[in-house]
């Protein structure tokens, strides 16, 4: 597959990124820099569409899933976060097992194909309670594929329980586990980290755990918190961090970056919500710089439905699911519904000119 480049990019440097792109050649981490500052964001989205349609042609792909929010009782209470509570709040939870199995066979007769689970880091909640969660979830329909906790959520598994985090990836998987999501990466630079979330493992441990998960055959997601306080610089290490273990083990499925909300964290942003421009250079930026991870996702519920099907041109071939009961980017301010529809996500992608598929985490084709 051939494009133009040299017709449809006036930007000299854009386009010799482009012929790096067509070339196979992975761009630098200052062709990145470069990227994430353009103003020519058309030329831009020609290199990101070419790559997109190369390795997903027009199939875009969205998910009908719910989100399980087990329990919001966090130790950690980043300052990010606007979604944990201390275990004497009001407002704190945690789900029982039949309450979870309850959401499950409501969600179930709707026709979930996917179920999404993350959670705080709670003191309370041992090993057999998450094994119990995946099985019980599995005993209500096999076929439900499991999306579950975060890298952070894994390695405190394995200190609170005194085992490594082999062992709970092997045991979480025979109860059921599928692959895994992204979240828990915000942003890898120290410096940033130690103002948003001073008390999360380190991205250095972050990438290690993914590790341990790619060598287990456990596919992952990886993510990125964009518009806080990090520079353009933390956003290429951060990349460059995902690249170099995507090079490596091949476990990364999908890169799904974040634009933060500040509502109701402890966070004051430098910028207060993300503009039009910067949403697009980060997406088309990323679906560049990361030729070697296959898939690339705007998640409507945190861009607005609007911005996340523009990107469809700027790189992005998953749009995310229904997710039913979404709650941690809600107490954030997200001001997108909280139960997207089957019918909205395949006429986002259908007015947008590509091709809807229904698909669980593992890209696996669903019946819509
Ligand atoms: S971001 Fe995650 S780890 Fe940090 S306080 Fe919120 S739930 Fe806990």
């Amino acid at each position: 597959m051939r494009v133009d480049f040299e017709g449809r990019i006036k930007n000299r440097v854009l386009r010799s990124i482009g012929e790096k792109v067509m070339a196979d050649v992975p761009v630098t981490e200052a062709e990145a820099l470069y990227m994430l500052g353009t103003d020519d964001i058309l030329e831009l989205g020609v290199i990101a569409d070419y790559l997109r349609r190369k390795i997903n042609a027009d199939v875009a792909y969205y998910e009908v899933n719910m989100n399980l929010n087990y329990t919001n009782i966090c130790e950690l209470r980043c300052p990010l976060c606007a979604f944990s509570r201390g275990v004497k709040d009001a407002d704190a939870c945690v789900f029982s097992l039949d309450e979870i199995e309850k959401r499950i066979r409501e969600a179930n007769a709707f026709g979930i194909d996917e179920v999404h689970i993350v959670g705080g880091l709670n003191p309370d909640l041992k090993m057999d309670y998450f094994e119990g969660m995946l099985r019980r979830i599995k005993a209500v329909n096999p076929e439900i594929f499991i999306v579950a906790f975060t890298a952070v959520e894994y390695d405190y598994f394995a200190r609170l329980n005194g085992i490594s985090v082999e062992e709970v990836f092997m045991r979480l998987k025979d109860a059921g586990l599928g692959a895994l999501p992204g979240g828990g990466a915000e942003v890898f630079s120290p410096r940033v980290r130690k103002k948003i979330a001073p008390l999360k493992i380190p991205g250095t441990r972050w990438i290690e755990v993914m590790r341990i998960a790619h060598a287990l055959g456990l596919k992952t997601n990886a993510t990125l918190l964009y518009n806080h306080l990090e520079t353009p610089e933390d956003v290429v290490e951060h990349l460059a961090m995902v690249r170099a273990l995507q090079d490596e083990t091949g476990g990364f499925k999908t890169f799904v970056p974040l634009p933060f909300h500040e509502d109701n964290t402890k966070i004051r942003a430098r910028r207060s919500r993300t503009t039009g421009f910067g949403d697009v250079r980060l997406f088309a930026a990323s679906r560049i710089f990361l030729h070697n991870v296959p898939h690339l996702k705007s998640l409507w519920m945190y861009l607005g439905d609007r911005m996340a099907q523009m990107l469809l041109h700027f790189g992005v071939d998953d749009l995310g699911g229904t997710y039913h009961y979404e709650k941690v980017v809600h107490s954030a301010g997200a001001r997108t519904s909280d139960v997207g529809s089957e019918a909205s996500l395949r006429r986002l992608i259908e007015t947008s000119g590509f091709r809807p598929v229904r698909a669980a985490a593992n890209y696996q084709i669903r019946k819509s």
